[in-house]
């Protein structure tokens, strides 16, 4: 049913109009007439990694392994989220999804679900090597593996790890098991970024990966971002202009959050790469992602300030009918905006590795 049918105001309707009453059936829209096809799944808060833009050294609070959703549950709850809801797109992530080990029998049963969604993940790629051939088995059709930087020493500071040759290993096992195309997210350092922007695009035109820069946003755990220390997309591709010719590509955007550049070389399009200009150029107007965390909380937003508690629902045994009715409430409350830039904006209690991104 389309959201015309359904009587919703869609994309005019002002923030301080009333909210027309929630649909009971249809895609999952909220007040603004955004419909969420994607769905993020964050497997577990868990890392191997320490990003100083993400999480402290000495690593958080972990969950408790009780308070996550079970296999059984999860899988419920996507089979839900695909068959009544409308999500087309599932991506896994976290934390760190590789450290699940039950990690290619979701994708795999994910994979079962009908109509088949798309399915792709998020990792820092450390283990990946061992595990991308697997993955490609159970379902998996595409990746994103996060690298900043290609200087051995640089990764190190920035991850608080010495584990920069086991990514490199596993984004060559990902290509090798055709999880094409696989994409490259890097967020960039304050200080050396624009030098380690240059350098990864580099490596990902010689690679045959594409790169997506994602200007760093307030969902640190330490809530230490700033502004005036973060790059944005219009420094980040400057630098790049000083150093590769860009042309923008031509393709429709729709609701994906990077702006696509053409790479030139030699007279050719060598390959592209993103600009995700998630704070200096908010794309909430477009965007159609509801988020599921580890421990069964859904979320409207990464920057959302509540969450709809459907493992509470699942383990008191709610039926399916009463699950579909909160997620759809939790979507239908969506914020036109993240708000980022507004003087009375507050940082989400939960850090990006306990969301997903
Ligand atoms: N551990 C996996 C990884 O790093 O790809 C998946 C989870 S991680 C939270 C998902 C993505 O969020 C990564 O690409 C990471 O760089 C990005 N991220 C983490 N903290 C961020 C922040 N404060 N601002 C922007 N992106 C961030
Ligand atoms: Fe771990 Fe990903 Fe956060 Fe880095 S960005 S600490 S890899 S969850």
């Amino acid at each position: 049913m389309s959201v015309v049918a359904l009587g919703v105001p869609s994309v005019h309707r002002q923030a301080s109009d009333p909210a027309p009453p929630c649909p009971t059936e249809g895609p999952l829209i909220d007040t603004f007439g955004r419909v969420a096809t994607d769905l993020r799944v964050s497997l577990t808060d868990l890392c191997n990694l320490r990003c100083t833009y993400c999480m402290p050294a000495e690593g958080l609070d972990w969950m408790p392994g009780e308070q996550k959703l079970h296999a059984d549950e999860l899988i419920r709850l996507l089979r839900l989220a695909v068959t009544r809801l409308g999500i087309t797109n599932v991506r896994f992530t976290g934390g760190e999804p590789l450290v699940v080990p039950h990690l290619e029998d979701v994708v795999r049963a994910t994979a079962q679900l009908r109509p088949r969604p798309e399915i792709t993940l998020t990792t820092n790629g450390v283990g990946l090597a061992a595990r991308a051939e697997a993955l490609a088995h159970a379902g998996l059709s595409r990746i994103n593996v996060s690298l900043d930087t290609v200087d051995p020493a640089r990764f190190k500071a920035i991850t608080r790890r010495d584990r920069l040759d086991d990514v490199l290993a596993g984004l060559r096992a990902a290509r090798a098991a055709g999880l094409d195309p696989v994409k490259v997210n890097a967020v960039l350092d304050p200080v050396t970024g624009l030098e380690d922007a240059v350098a990864l695009l580099g490596f990902c035109l010689d690679e045959g990966l594409q790169l997506r820069i994602i200007e760093q946003m307030p969902l640190d755990a330490g809530h230490s971002w700033q502004r005036d220390r973060a790059l944005s997309a219009d420094v980040v591709l400057a630098a790049l202009r000083a150093h590769f010719t860009l042309t923008e590509d031509p393709a429709p955007r729709g609701s994906a959050p990077a702006q696509l550049w053409q790479v030139h070389r030699g007279g050719q399009v060598a390959g592209r790469v993103g600009i995700i200009a998630s704070v200096s150029q908010a794309f909430c107007a477009a965007c159609d992602r509801s988020r599921l965390t580890a421990d069964g909380q859904v979320r409207n937003c990464l920057f959302a300030r509540e969450e709809t508690d459907l493992r509470a629902l699942l383990r008191t045994g709610a039926d399916d009918d009463a699950l579909e009715a909160a997620w759809r409430s939790a979507m239908w409350a969506k914020a036109a905006g993240h708000g980022i830039n507004d003087p009375d904006f507050i940082q989400p209690d939960r850090p990006m590795s306990a969301i997903g991104g």
